[in-house]
């Protein structure tokens, strides 16, 4: 699997320019890999971004913000526990942006996305972000479209802003088809450890399943750039999202070349006694 593993990025990133069509892409497509036989590639892209991170950290250069979207139950949150989980959590804050507060409404959308981007040597998780700006929010019509249809330039500029200002950004949406979507809400509903999960409101932004594809399409097609790509990743079965999560960013961080740093001082010679 070796020659397949090495293209994941190359496969799943979204060109500059070009219009993405969910409908053909296939979210249970697990491309040649199988369960089994791709659990050393995983353990394999674990360690690697365990290693990389630890580089990261330690020389405080590089920043690099990962953005998670998807649909409800896409599995964001098994992203961050399974794949961001391999890397000393101290290095890599967390963000899980929510319904604004009265306080962040009364900003610019952006406020609040800004004030949690990374600082030198980290590895900042967004769990949703400023993408819900042109997702939710054009979905349930929070502000007018004049309003939201200017946001795609604007998260252009504000991510060119970052990336200009040594942050290395990568985008992944997690794409699940309906019916995962059902199977996943149901085991909510069922399995009384993950009922704290749903909620009822879940149905409703179910039923406009529809007009959150043709968001996240216009999303994906207008906001892949060079300096802040979009990869889709098709995450019904969640090994072959982890591995396939795993293994881009482990090749994204691999691209900075983090090195440890040499001492700022002069140690030869020092002995502890
Ligand atoms: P969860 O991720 O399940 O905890 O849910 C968080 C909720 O906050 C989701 O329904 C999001 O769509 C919503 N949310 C996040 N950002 C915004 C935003 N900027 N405007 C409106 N709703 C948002
Ligand atoms: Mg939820």
């Amino acid at each position: 699997m070796a020659d397949e593993r090495s293209t994941l990025r190359d496969r799943f990133r979204v060109r500059p320019g070009s219009r993405v069509d969910l409908s053909r892409i296939d979210p249970a497509d697990s491309h040649g890999y199988t369960k089994a036989g791709s659990a050393d590639d995983l353990a394999r892209g674990l360690d690697r971004l365990r290693s990389l991170q630890e580089r990261i950290w330690a020389e405080h250069r590089h920043k690099v913000l990962v953005i998670l979207q998807g649909i409800d139950a896409a599995g964001k949150g098994g992203t961050i526990e399974h794949v961001m989980g391999a890397m000393n959590p101290a290095g890599c804050p967390v963000t899980s942006f929510k319904v604004p507060s009265q306080l962040e409404l009364d900003h610019d959308y952006l406020w609040r996305v800004h004030a949690r981007t990374p600082a030198k040597g980290e590895i900042a998780v967004f769990d949703r972000s400023h993408y819900e700006d042109v997702l939710i929010v054009r979905v349930h019509d929070l502000v007018p479209e004049a309003v939201w249809s200017r946001r795609y330039a604007q998260i252009n500029d504000f991510e060119r802003l970052l990336a200009e200002e040594g942050t290395t950004i990568v985008k992944f949406f997690l794409y699940i088809d309906r019916e995962a979507q059902r199977e996943r809400f149901q085991a909510r509903l069922d399995e009384p450890d993950k009922r704290w999960k749903f909620r009822l409101g879940d149905l409703e932004e179910r039923k406009r399943w529809d007009d959150y594809i043709e968001a996240f399409e216009e999303a994906l097609s207008r906001c892949s750039t060079e300096h802040a790509p979009w990869y889709v990743i098709p995450a019904n079965r969640k090994w072959f999202r982890n591995l396939a999560v795993a293994d881009i960013l482990a090749d994204t961080l691999d691209d900075l070349d983090p090195r440890y740093p040499e001492p700022t001082e002069d140690l030869t010679g020092v002995v502890i006694e």
